[in-house]
């Protein structure tokens, strides 16, 4: 049995057998602040998350940190949940941040009984000035050595609102010389007059992250705190609460892993509620955007998006992931679950000048061939069909195997095979005025229909089409990514603000009887979903997914 173990599992296993934390299950917590959607790097936090307490047999909770008294956007904590839940994840209990106040302000108390924390009110400019440099020690705050009785009084002031905000802060009293700058007397309560979606004007004094996160963790018995790479340097922070405030025998420990970086994504909540501000996109869940929730509606599949984080791993160093991994994960998931249509993107009619008018007949074809369980479909064949322009030249290139008219030097017409239906071939073509190939002609042979067992000879070249007489025109909306290169600036991501593409296509039938969110391969062009949004019977749009074609090795 070498499976191999991700770091953190090997930690987890190694504590798991000096049963460090006693008969405790493992208990981790995927902790959003309910600011944004989430986007596709907090799929890689929740699979980290919630997988590793499956894994272990083990617990996670979903925790609002919402130690930021900001209005409470029940918008943001639905579609949170939404997502979690659509991962394919259940948390065991939804928390509060917010919940443990009263904890954090005895834990507050406690520590300034102990000598360990202390009012300062040195302004914010002070404030740094005396904090030091990576270089340079800090210097004490003239307000450090203040008795317990003055600060726990203080305290207790800012408490009753007696200070404006930034006016004095609570201090935890470590060390103005550690190399670590956070360790320098950190801020860990600061006075915020403003409503709490939860606490209403209870209070307004609030925790900072630094002290409230390993304070709520300890409360749930987390046992690992999973976080990234940017709080690796709090984490002595971390540890010096839990210790100092210590009811806890088994303190949680932090892990940090590298944080999830997608080549033309943008990964921050701020910068993505700006493209939604600005209506640069149609909303969070438009489907370029990389939030789970436009993923989604661009008809990504929770399984595809489990396997691309199990596939990318968890690292202790940040790095940059090709987009077209992401792409090559959802194709694979796709390619063997969803059935086939013919769509023809860019239509040219060919005429089959032999094939009787007025006359129609049936064509039995595979809905995935790679799935044959799948079975077949129904679609017809008529004198009047369409195919792809680019599967048709006037003059072909070497090796070029499908429509191309009699040649000057004598070749044939090309013979094609007519995918579910008959082999035809090229007889000729009209132009319009333009220069542009107005229509083809060609005859079918009547041996050679599909499924009949025909052998008499093979075709190199195999297309799709649509009957002329029995198709449906629908829309198409394509997406160049959202984020690319600035050209004016190399290095620079910038919105692309041309990235959607609409055109219309002509399609079999089945198209019009779709439910939203219906997933197709388009055959031999990309995978596409019908529109979950607006997708009707009267508004046959879809959306692609990704394309057939990767570049991911
Ligand atoms: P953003 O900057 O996008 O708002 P955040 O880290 O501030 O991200 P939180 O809501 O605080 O967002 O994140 C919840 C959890 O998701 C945290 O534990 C955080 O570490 C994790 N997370 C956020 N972004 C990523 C990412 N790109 N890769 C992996 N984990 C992430
Ligand atoms: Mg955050």
């Amino acid at each position: 049995m070498a499976e191999s173990l991700n770091f953190i599992h090997q930690i987890i296993e190694s504590d798991l057998e000096t049963k460090k934390y006693g008969d405790s299950p493992i208990i981790t917590r995927f902790p959003p602040e309910p600011n944004g959607y989430l986007h596709i790097g907090h799929a890689k936090s929740i699979c980290l998350n919630f997988g590793t307490a499956i894994k272990y047999n083990g617990l996670c909770n979903l925790r609002y940190d919402d130690t930021n008294p900001v209005k409470e956007d029940m918008e943001y904590i639905n579609s949170i949940e939404e997502d979690v839940r659509w991962l394919g994840f259940t948390w065991n209990e939804r928390l509060w941040a917010s919940d443990y106040f009263d904890t954090m302000y005895e834990a507050a108390v406690e520590l300034i009984k102990k000598g360990k924390a202390y009012v300062c009110e040195l302004t914010p400019e002070e404030m740094k000035e005396y904090r030091g440099t990576l270089k340079e020690p800090g210097k004490e705050s003239p307000y450090r050595n203040r008795s317990v009785e003055e600060n726990l009084k203080l305290f207790e002031e800012m408490k009753e609102g007696k200070y404006a905000d930034g006016e004095k802060v609570l201090r935890a009293k470590i060390d103005m010389a550690s190399p670590n700058i956070n360790m320098r007397d950190p801020i860990i309560y600061r006075s915020a007059h403003a409503t709490h979606h939860n606490t209403g004007d209870k209070w307004c004094i609030y925790p900072m992250y630094d002290f409230a996160h390993p304070i709520e963790d300890a409360i749930e018995g987390i046992t690992h705190s999973i976080c990234t790479l940017e709080f690796e340097d709090h984490r002595p922070l971390y540890d010096w609460v839990v210790r100092e405030v210590g009811f806890w025998p088994n303190p949680p420990q932090q892990i940090e892993f590298a944080r999830l970086n997608i080549t033309n994504m943008v990964m921050s909540k701020r910068f993505l509620k700006r493209l939604v501000d600005d209506e640069v996109v149609d909303g969070w869940d438009d489907p370029r955007m990389p939030t789970i929730a436009g993923i989604r509606r661009r008809g990504y599949t929770p399984e595809a998006v489990r396997a691309f984080c199990e596939e990318i791993g968890v690292a202790k160093a940040n790095s940059t992931v090709d987009i077209a991994q992401l792409e090559h994960c959802v194709r694979d998931d796709l390619k063997e679950r969803v059935p086939s249509r013919n769509v023809i993107f860019d239509p040219v009619k060919v005429i089959i000048t032999n094939y009787p008018e007025g006359q129609s007949e049936e064509c039995e074809i595979e809905n995935n061939p790679a799935v044959p369980e799948m079975g077949t479909r129904t679609i017809t064949f008529s004198r009047e069909i369409w195919v792809d322009r680019a599967d048709f030249e006037e003059v072909p290139p070497k090796k070029y195997f499908r429509l191309f008219p009699p040649q000057e030097d004598g070749r044939e017409g090309n013979e094609v095979r007519l995918k579910g239906a008959y082999f035809i071939r090229c007889t000729g073509y009209a132009k319009n005025e333009d220069g542009t190939v107005k229509e083809i002609y060609a005859t079918y042979d009547p041996e050679t229909k599909s499924g009949s067992g025909f052998e008499g000879r093979k075709v190199k070249g195999t297309i799709h089409y649509v009957d002329a007489n029995n198709c449906v025109p629908i829309t198409i909306r394509q997406f160049d990514y959202l984020m690319i290169e600035d050209p004016d600036e190399p290095g620079r991501m910038i919105a692309n603000t041309d990235s959607l593409h609409e055109s219309v296509c002509m399609a079999e039938p089945a198209l019009k009887d779709c439910e939203p969110g219906d997933r197709f391969q388009f055959f031999r062009h990309g995978y596409f979903n019908a529109e979950p949004k607006f997708y009707s019977k009267d508004n046959l749009v879809f959306n692609e997914i990704v394309g057939l074609k990767s570049s991911w090795k």
